[in-house]
């Protein structure tokens, strides 16, 4: 059993945090923004000087890597992202990559023997929060191995062009090129030279706090299903149209999500999470009978048939009249459940028993790159415990303690992997 250092993940934490720090406790680092990219110029620094070899990929994904005893040996890496959205915290995406790089400090320092070389990974744009979508380049690297509807999100001339939400003009492709940070293609992740990958991710929910632990041996991502429900009514003027007679689209739509909140919250299933967080008004002016809305509504649950419930009900909104406006249900996407593979989570359970660190499995309600590797490659998660549960935020935090006890996890899970 190896440890990782405290003092050095401390400092890794605190660096990093200063890196686009918003001056209250959180931080604003877009991808490819010069924020970001003093976070990348870190990561260089640091693992060069522990002899790790550099190489960039053509979407400007970095990996370190430290060569094993076999020079014929795949690679494992490890990795996560160091883009946050406006406003985030210190932990999501970065914890997974001062980890990464935490582990190749250790094993070069305490000269730990491993037959693969063993890689810290940045992948480039996770959050999408300048140049959506989310997960964006794990989402081109591993576009071959993805599910067809998944892929058709991800095409990669589309999402060169992909514009900035700041200015709605510059392009991610524009972004990349003159990032600097723009490599070769050579590079990307593949089978051919990884054998697998693990992701350290904070837990960005409460449950391992609530249980009084500080890991999470993740065993899959959650199935989950994004629909749009939009309601068509009659603008008319709000001073003189009377009420009996409006077909108020708004008011439709508010009455249709009460009710899918009762039907839904009549299955009793206590682990499903279903949000509407996305909505739009027509046309959103005081004076104007709402003649459109429409909302989103995302579910997630593990289990499929469960899901498939509650689609029945979301659907069945199509074939009720609500206020006098009609009602159009239509999918935009969905996922199974991604189950992450059964031996690495072995490895991380058994890791984290052999030094003892307090543990249990866990779901991911969240999206991340390694789900979409997990089509390509054998890969697992870890989580960090998350602090009353925030994330996306300033105030997110998980203790230095936890974070190294991530790492140490990680460590000692990707030896075993390397011993297989
Ligand atoms: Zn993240």
């Amino acid at each position: 059993m190896y440890k990782c250092s405290l003092e050095r993940m401390t400092d890794k934490i605190k660096t990093f945090s200063k890196f686009g720090a918003t001056g209250n406790g959180g931080i604003t680092r877009y991808s490819l923004s010069k924020e970001a990219i003093m976070a990348r110029n870190e990561f260089k620094r640091r693992m060069e000087a522990i002899g790790a070899i550099i190489e960039v990929d053509d979407l400007a994904n970095m990996y370190a890597t430290l060569p094993g005893s076999d020079p014929n040996a795949k690679r494992i890496v490890m990795g996560s992202h160091v883009d946050s959205v406006k406003n985030g915290g210190n932990y999501d995406g970065i914890l997974g990559v001062i980890s990464a790089m935490e582990v190749l400090e250790t094993i070069a320092e305490q000269k730990i023997p491993h037959k693969h070389p063993i890689t810290a990974m940045i992948w480039t744009n996770e959050e999408g929060s300048l140049y959506p979508p989310a997960m964006m380049c794990s989402g081109i690297v591993c576009y071959d191995y993805l599910p067809d509807d998944i892929k058709e999100k991800f095409k990669e001339e589309d999402m060169m062009k992909s514009k900035s939400i700041i200015d709605g003009k510059t392009t991610f492709g524009e972004a990349l090129e003159k990032s600097g940070f723009k490599g070769d293609r050579k590079y990307r992740l593949s089978p051919e030279k990884y054998l697998c990958m693990f992701e350290t991710h904070i837990e960005q929910g409460p449950i391992l706090e609530e249980a009084g632990n500080d890991i999470g041996v993740v065993d899959c991502v959650l199935g989950m299903f994004n629909y749009r429900l939009k309601f068509y009514g009659q603008a008319a003027h709000a001073g003189t149209f009377p009420m009996k007679k409006r077909k108020d689209a708004f008011y439709a739509a508010s009455q249709a999500l009460c009710y899918l909140h009762e039907e839904i919250d009549k299955l009793g299933y206590p682990d499903l999470v279903y949000t509407t967080g996305e909505v739009v008004c027509h046309p959103s002016v005081h004076t104007v009978i709402p003649d459109y809305f429409d909302f989103s509504f995302d579910a997630r649950h593990e289990d499929p048939k469960v899901l498939e419930e509650v689609l029945a009900i979301v659907k069945s909104c199509a074939n009720k009249a609500w206020a006098g406006c009609t009602c159009k249900v239509e999918k935009m996407w969905n996922r199974d459940t991604v189950y992450w593979d059964e031996k690495l989570v072995s490895y991380v359970k058994e890791a984290a028993e052999e030094c003892g660190v307090s543990h249990q499995y866990i779901h991911s309600g969240a999206g991340h790159d390694a789900q979409f590797v997990a089509y390509m490659l054998p890969t697992t998660m870890i989580f960090v415990q998350s602090k009353n549960g925030l994330s996306h935020c300033e105030e997110e935090y998980s203790s230095p303690e936890q974070c190294t006890s991530g790492a140490t996890v990680m460590l000692n899970a990707v030896l075993k992997a390397d011993a297989e």
